[in-house]
């Protein structure tokens, strides 16, 4: 079976990695959020990006799911020490990758062809594209005012109330070469469980209309996200968070809704929404999981 998949970073990767070690690499293509994206030190930072490559190269850290392994700090240490910006924290072998990609941009390159060269490099088979080449800007408005996406994500860590979203750029944006072949040419286009609202929603805002089988993994599990803000952002704008927030959020758009065993007294509910469900174990803790999660996501796919 062909799958498009829709990822944001750490819960869109690990989900990611799962596909990526059942399907062949021509039957998997992971387009993913570049929202967050920003410059930073006179580089050019991709945190998702960065995080379902370093997932699927198998160079990814696995306590925090973002960055590198076996990672060095040195070059952070320094610019601290000498006044410059530390709180985003970029290890020394993370800082190459926006080093060079920073350089290549600065040639005129384009996002996609670069990532293409970074996953050729890194060894990685199947296919990952930026959501656009184009430069799409997250903006947080909160209860302090509009916030860039990281000054609010990292250096704010999600604080502020959020009272709702802009992509800046992303109506000029075309989704990067390979987006909509790869969707065109999908048995099944898959959400994967990352945040509804900074993550996916600036994908599909990118690709438009999908006129295919669209199957999403929700992000909310019991209530809660597993990690990150989605929740919070959830019961913020005043939607009690739960799996049938995230499947009301993609009710338009969804033939399938995977839950969690936890999430079992929601079914009836998605199922009034007009969309097929499986409720399965979906919490991914170990490389194991999230290659069962995916057999589970693509039988149930499979089965629409
Ligand atoms: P970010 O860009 O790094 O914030 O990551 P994503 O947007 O891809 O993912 C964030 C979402 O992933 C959060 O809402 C988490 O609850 C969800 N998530 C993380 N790990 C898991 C997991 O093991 N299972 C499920 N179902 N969701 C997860
Ligand atoms: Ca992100």
């Amino acid at each position: 079976m062909k799958i498009a998949a829709l990822a944001g970073g750490v819960g869109g990767a690990k989900l990611a990695h799962g596909l990526a070690q059942l399907l062949p690499p021509e039957d998997l293509t992971v387009i993913v959020n570049t929202g967050d994206d920003f410059e930073h030190l006179g580089l050019y930072i991709c945190p998702d990006l960065d995080t379902v490559c370093y997932t699927l190269a198998g160079l990814a850290n696995p306590e925090t799911g973002w960055g590198r392994a076996d990672e060095t700090w040195n070059a952070i240490s320094n610019i601290e020490r000498l006044g410059g910006p530390a709180w985003f924290r970029l290890g020394d072998n993370d800082l190459a990758t926006h080093i060079e990609r920073a350089r290549r941009l600065k040639e005129g390159q384009m996002l996609s062809q670069i990532t293409r060269d970074f996953c050729k490099a890194w060894n990685i088979g199947h296919t990952i594209l930026p959501m656009s080449d184009s430069p799409v800007r997250t903006i947080v408005n909160t209860d302090e005012g509009e916030l860039a996406f990281q000054e609010y994500f990292v250096r704010r860590r999600c604080e502020p109330r959020v009272t709702g979203f802009r992509f800046d750029g992303v109506e000029f944006a075309e989704p990067a070469p390979g987006v909509k072949e790869a969707i065109q040419s999908a048995d099944a286009v898959m959400i994967c469980p990352s945040n509804p609202w900074v993550s996916v929603d600036p994908i599909l805002k990118i690709v438009g209309a999908i006129e295919k089988k669209v199957v999403a993994v929700s992000p909310i599990i019991a209530g809660r996200t597993v990690k990150g803000p989605a929740a919070k952002m959830y019961a913020e704008l005043g939607v009690e968070p739960s799996a049938l927030a995230v499947a009301n959020h993609y009710r338009s758009i969804l033939r399938g809704f995977v839950l969690d065993n936890a999430d079992l007294k929601y079914e009836p509910q998605v199922k009034e929404l007009n969309i097929m469900t499986l409720t399965t174990d979906t919490l991914m803790n170990d490389v194991e999981d999230r290659a069962r999660l995916a057999r589970a996501a693509l039988d149930f796919a499979g089965s629409l």
